[in-house]
């Protein structure tokens, strides 16, 4: 498909693939069986600057554009999905600061967000609800120059390796509704009583830490409240989650893409009845269906991407990607493990890891359900009649 990339662009989108190739995908099935965090790819992702990609070149990023951006995660995503999540609250944070954030928010954080010295995490979830944000229960109450906070986050994304992290809590639990009692701390670890309780073992996306995140008493500085006005938090979250959808929309066609190039190439080799399955009438459907599903996936993400760049609202767009590619990546998984047959549910073959991990991508970032309530209102404002 013809994109509107720059050539410098390109080049990134070549690098990151290069980067995949010779990184990523050598040393990831054991890392991903043993559930090692992949520090070792961090660190270079680092140097090479992939923790700047998508912050302003004025506080030291490389400044891509979403569409650039999806490129990227589509193809680390197609070498192991996992590293995708290592940046995607990252991103989530560094836009929320360039968005909302203060100057003085923006120039101490955005600087060392862009070079990995800070690592961003995001967190809405709780023991108690993860769709019905507006039930959160975390609280901050102001006292002087400080947010004192109490509460358990559950389903954080790099809650250990994350040094600040955007956290919705409530700051006014009478407001009516809630979400205009709801505000967002940029929660720094440095501060005593913020820390991550408990890693959650998980089916897949395994490597990145998924934790429960405690606030005990903890006290984080007034100056660290998104923006410095109380109760726009649901809002500021709200816009910066468009952005994780598209990361995750780009994740389902990158796993998806390598379901695919394991299965056309796995279809060749293997025999039965005297001939290749490739061969096979049945077998050639599921490829074509398999790679149809995909590309229409990589073209509502790569919509979504633009619609964000373009500045306007991109919550439908972003919603029907997110759902579009999720559930094609879910569908795609499970014909590949069917095209690999007996060969697929072994661990010495990636297709096992890869419908492991595709799971979480229905889920996370809000789930189908979620998201195709999202449309839905989206819509019937679009095509209001009265
Ligand atoms: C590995 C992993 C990493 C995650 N990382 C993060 C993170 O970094 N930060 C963070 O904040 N959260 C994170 N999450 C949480 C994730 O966003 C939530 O799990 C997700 O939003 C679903 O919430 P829930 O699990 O509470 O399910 P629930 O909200 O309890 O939903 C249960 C079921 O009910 C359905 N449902 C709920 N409400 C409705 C409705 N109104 N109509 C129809 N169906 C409905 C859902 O679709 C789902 O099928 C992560 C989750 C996982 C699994």
């Amino acid at each position: 498909m013809a994109d509107t990339l720059t050539t410098e662009q390109r080049e990134i989108v070549a690098m990151v693939r290069d980067f995949v190739e010779r990184e990523i995908i050598p040393v990831e099935h054991d890392l991903e069986h043993d559930d090692i965090y992949p520090e070792d790819i961090v660190r270079k992702m680092k140097e090479l600057g992939f923790f700047g990609f998508a912050i302003s070149e004025q506080w030291g990023g490389a400044g891509l554009n979403y569409e650039t951006y999806a490129r990227v995660c589509e193809e680390i995503a197609r070498g192991w999905m996992s590293i995708t999540g290592v940046i995607n609250t990252h991103f989530l944070v560094s836009y929320l600061i360039e968005t909302f954030g203060t100057d003085e928010q923006k120039q101490r954080f955005l600087p060392k967000l862009a070079t990995g010295e800070h690592h961003g995490g995001y967190s809405m979830s709780e023991p108690g609800c993860g769709s019905d944000v507006q039930a959160i229960r975390t609280r901050a109450i102001r006292d002087d120059g400080e947010y004192v906070i109490n509460g358990t986050k559950m389903w954080a994304t790099n809650g250990e390796h994350a040094t600040v992290v955007a956290t919705l809590v409530k700051t006014d639990p009478d407001a009516k509704p809630a979400y205009r009692g709801m505000s967002c701390i940029l929660a720094e670890k440095q501060y005593r009583g913020f820390y991550a309780s408990r890693k959650i073992e998980k089916l897949g996306y395994k490597g990145v830490e998924t934790t429960e995140l405690v606030f005990d008493g903890n006290r984080q500085p007034a100056a660290n409240l998104l923006g410095g006005v109380e109760g726009q938090g649901f809002q500021q979250m709200m816009a910066a989650i468009e952005v994780g959808r598209i990361n995750v929309a780009a994740r389902g066609v990158g796993v998806a893409q390598r379901a695919f190039e394991l299965s056309i190439a796995y279809a060749q080799e293997r025999h039965t009845f005297g001939k290749p399955i490739a061969q096979h009438q049945a077998i050639q459907f599921k490829l074509a269906d398999m790679a149809t599903k995909i590309e229409a996936a990589r073209l509502l993400t790569l919509m979504a991407a633009r619609t964000k760049d373009s500045g306007e609202r991109a919550d439908v767009e972003a919603g029907m990607a997110k759902l579009f590619a999720t559930e094609a990546c879910f569908e795609v998984v499970t014909e590949a493990m069917r095209v690999h047959g007996g060969y697929g549910f072994s661990k010495e073959y990636l297709v096992e890891q890869l419908y492991r991990d595709a799971p979480l991508l229905i889920i996370g970032e809000g789930t189908s359900e979620i998201q195709r309530l999202i449309i839905a209102k989206g819509l019937l404002e679009r095509y209001k009649t009265r």
